[in-house]
């Protein structure tokens, strides 16, 4: 079985932005397949969190393995050392990344947006990475408007193009941040659908977000994260349904 398999694997991580202490001492471990949601007041470091994952953000201290291999760090007879560029870029492959604000070339179609990671980067052919783009709109219901640029699209339909960049990488995870912050409400839904979609998949994901009920329908762990700190994990229905810990339900009070 696959289902117990560890896939990401976080093991002490700090993180500092000069003297402030954004992340103290987080692990976290996420098996395949598994869906992972990340809760928590604004300013707790749920983003520099996933940031740090793929090392957006380089982490003060600790360690993240993927897959069981160690990212920005490459193993030199009994040593660590700090990965070159292209090993990390190649690493960063592996972790799909959507983000809150979106972040599409304004100069380039739907369907080229999707294609650049695989044409330019993974060196699949221009043919096959537009292929591999079409049909990764598809999967959001994006590919009508694969010829559009982005600002003829609304924000829900600019996400659905950023999930189908992340997918069209092929990754072994899609970290998503905050992918509805951005949105007016009533585009919401849609996001949400499609990567509830994805989630129904079996793919792997850490989602940070702060749609209360839509982690708890789809996430197989919730993690509540307050101060730099996880201070309570576990499924849905014992994290958001039923918190032991006293500032986890002052947080979900205050969103009831
Ligand atoms: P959350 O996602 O939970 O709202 P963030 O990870 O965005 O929290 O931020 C946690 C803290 O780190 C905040 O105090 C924020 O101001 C600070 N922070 C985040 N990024 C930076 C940065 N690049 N430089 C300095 N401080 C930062």
């Amino acid at each position: 079985m696959t289902e117990n398999k560890e896939l990401l694997r976080i093991e002490g991580l700090r993180k500092d932005f000069g003297t402030l202490q954004v992340l103290k001492d987080i692990s976290l471990s996420v098996g395949q397949s598994k869906k992972v949601a990340l809760i928590g007041p604004s300013g707790s470091g749920k983003t520099t969190l996933l940031r740090c994952i793929n090392h957006l953000e380089s982490p003060t201290g600790g360690h993240i393995y993927l897959d069981g291999d160690l990212i920005g760090e490459e193993k030199r007879g009994v040593r660590y050392v700090r990965s070159s560029a292209a090993r990390l870029a190649r690493q960063r492959l592996d972790m799909g990344f959507v983000f809150q604000n979106f972040y599409l070339w304004p100069h380039l179609t739907v369907q080229e947006n999707v294609a650049l990671c695989p044409w330019k980067v993974q060196g699949k052919s221009q043919k096959e990475a537009m292929d591999l783009a079409e049909a990764m709109l598809e999967k959001v219901h994006m590919a009508h408007k694969r010829k559009e640029y982005p600002e003829r699209l609304s924000g829900g339909q600019q996400q659905r193009v950023g999930i189908a960049r992340a997918l069209a990488q092929q990754p072994k995870i899609i970290l998503f941040d905050e992918p509805t912050s951005a949105l007016d409400p009533e585009l919401v839904g849609e996001v949400l659908g499609v990567i509830q979609e994805l989630a129904a998949e079996g793919r792997s994901m850490v989602l940070v977000t702060h749609e209360i009920r839509f982690a708890r329908d789809v996430a197989d762990e919730v993690v509540f994260m307050d101060g730099g700190l996880v201070v309570e994990k576990g499924a849905p229905a014992d994290v958001i349904d039923n918190p032991s810990n006293e500032r986890t339900i002052r947080f979900l009070g205050q969103l009831r």
